[in-house]
């Protein structure tokens, strides 16, 4: 087992298309790392350079203590599972976990006929291995079948297999779920995380789904433009994001953005967005910027229906009056359009609201969750 560093990272394609940009990331031994961010971000060429697929242009990537830069792919002792498959359709399930094992371990024809006892031994380990990878995944029955006879879920865990007997130093995933049907990708997702649990290989996780991101990762690094925005923990990453790119990636729906600017009313700081005004949490590092524009975010699920129970207090300082434009029931919750003058956010509310489309109603704003940011850099100020 080893850990992955990232020491100074960039990939330029061409001329110039830097894919990723002087990326400095740590990824600890045995950690579950993800990589996300929107299409384009770097994701799979970063998870590519570490299997030794794609070069990369500047900086040093290491692997456990090596650097691997000029260690060929084959000899980096990883190993990779895709988005498709690619399993071989003419071998069995069998065959197609032991395949590369068969490869690397097994000489040729003419070995195994010389040595015969040598070869014995290795393809019992082999079989050992498929069926300890086999029960694991629970597709023991599966085994003398070809994929064309398996169902999307089941052909995702044979490439796991194959991948899981290898026993390598670190596992790479690139959106291993996004074949699956909604309620598969729920139910791998969270075996995914239990065989890490078991297995304990670093692995790194390329996904776009900010869902999958929260749920899997111990760690996850929000990526845009090449450029790291963020590594930490799935709670750090919402409740305190490092800009507003990231607060507006991470959490669904995303977080309410306004323009604003900090005021100091008769001794009280506050964020005023011209339709309403919110008090700044004492302390706050935006009071040093009063008469300045910010960003304000808001997460929907920071605005609740003032008429309910909720677990904040109403207090005439955290309430505002909204009109409903659109609500968007959800089972459990309501998505609610709010309008208050010229500023238009959603909130998510719990559906015993009785609030009617069309109407004016009072909410109250969670006031510890206001999120303050530079108003051109976007880095969050807090
Ligand atoms: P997606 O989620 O769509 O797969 P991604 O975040 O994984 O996106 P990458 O595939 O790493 O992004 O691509 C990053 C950037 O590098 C993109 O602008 C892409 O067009 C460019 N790129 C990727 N591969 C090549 C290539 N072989 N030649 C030229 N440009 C490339």
């Amino acid at each position: 087992m080893a850990g992955v560093s990232f020491r100074n990272i960039t990939k330029v394609f061409g001329k110039d298309v830097k894919a990723v940009n002087n990326l400095n990331l740590e990824i600890k031994d045995g950690e579950f790392m993800v990589l996300v961010g929107p299409s384009g971000c770097g994701k799979t060429t970063a998870l590519r350079m570490i299997a030794g697929l794609e070069e990369s242009t500047d900086g040093d990537l290491m692997i456990g203590e090596t650097r691997v830069n000029d260690v060929p792919p084959k000899d980096r002792d990883i190993a990779m599972v895709f988005q498709n498959y690619a399993l071989y359709p003419h071998m069995t399930v069998y065959e197609n976990i032991s395949f590369g094992l068969r490869l690397r371990e097994l000489g040729g024809l003419f070995w195994q006929l010389t040595h015969a006892a040598e070869a014995k031994k290795v393809k019992e380990s082999i079989d050992a291995r498929v069926q300890e990878a086999a029960k694991m995944l629970s597709i023991e029955h599966l085994l003398q079948r070809r994929p064309k006879e398996l169902s999307g879920g089941q052909r995702q865990r044979v490439a796991l297999g194959r991948a899981i007997v290898r026993k390598p130093k670190v596992f790479l995933m690139d959106e291993p779920l996004s074949n699956l049907d909604a309620k598969l990708r729920i139910q791998t997702r969270a075996e995914l995380v239990k065989l890490h649990r078991q297995l304990n290989v670093t692995t790194i996780y390329v996904t776009h789904d900010q869902v999958e991101a929260m749920t899997m990762g111990q760690r996850i690094a929000v990526m845009k433009d090449g450029l790291l925005q963020q590594c930490d923990t799935a709670e750090k990453v919402y409740n305190e994001p490092a800009n507003m790119f990231v607060a507006g990636f991470i959490g669904s729906p995303p977080m309410n953005f306004m323009d604003a600017k900090v005021e100091n009313t008769a001794g009280k700081f506050m964020v005023n967005c011209d339709d309403f005004s919110l008090p700044l949490k004492p302390g706050h590092a935006a009071e040093k910027l009063v008469g300045q524009a910010v960003k304000l975010g808001i997460r929907p699920e920071a605005i609740f229906d003032a008429a309910m129970n909720n677990p904040i207090p109403t207090t005439p300082e955290n309430t505002i009056t909204a009109e409903v434009d659109v609500l968007e029931p959800l089972g459990h919750q309501y998505i609610a359009y709010l309008k208050v003058g010229d500023h238009s956010f959603l909130a998510s509310l719990d559906a015993g609201t009785k609030i009617q489309i069309g109407t004016n109603a009072k909410f109250a704003l969670n006031l510890d969750s206001l999120h303050i940011f530079h108003p051109e850099t976007g880095e969050a100020i807090r």
